[in-house]
């Protein structure tokens, strides 16, 4: 059995005129939009989250600092290289790009939403728990496709 292919396409489109820009690329190709994931955080865990964020000066990798284990040593879990908080990893630059996304953005849930293909999930809790719920939509579309084809 061939393994099934597919693209994913993270943080885009972020606006109408993108999605429309896609779509009509998609028709071109003659390809399907089978799901678009909406990860649902309140802007409270949004700005904690980022606001709690450091970036290793030595390699790039990002930490949370809510990991209590990682206060107390606040070097890089990876490669033990120095942390530092990027300037735009604070609350009123947080505050600004949600608003940015509330304007841009949510025209597009309203729309996928009407074509059927939307799935919220709700992502609070840990990596594996939303990677989790990222996981069962992918498998529930990929039944949904092989039913379609089959
Ligand atoms: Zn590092």
């Amino acid at each position: 059995m061939p393994q099934p292919t597919g693209r994913l396409f993270d943080g885009y489109p972020r606006t109408m005129p993108q999605a429309e820009n896609m779509e009509q690329v998609f028709r071109e190709l003659g390809l399907q939009l089978d799901a678009v994931i909406a990860l649902e955080v309140e802007p409270e865990e949004l700005i904690s989250r980022i606001t709690s964020r450091r970036t290793c000066k030595a390699c790039g990798s990002i930490t949370n600092l809510n990991d209590k284990a990682l206060l107390d040593s606040a070097v890089c879990p990876r490669c033990g290289g120095e942390l530092f908080q990027r300037e735009d990893d604070n609350e009123g630059v947080v505050r600004r790009r949600n608003d940015a996304y509330r304007r841009q953005s949510e025209p597009l849930i309203e729309h996928y939403r009407k074509k059927g293909v939307l799935y919220s999930i709700d992502a609070r809790g840990t990596v594996p728990e939303v990677t989790g719920r990222i996981e069962g939509i992918f498998n529930r579309v990929r039944e949904t496709r092989q039913q379609a084809s089959g």
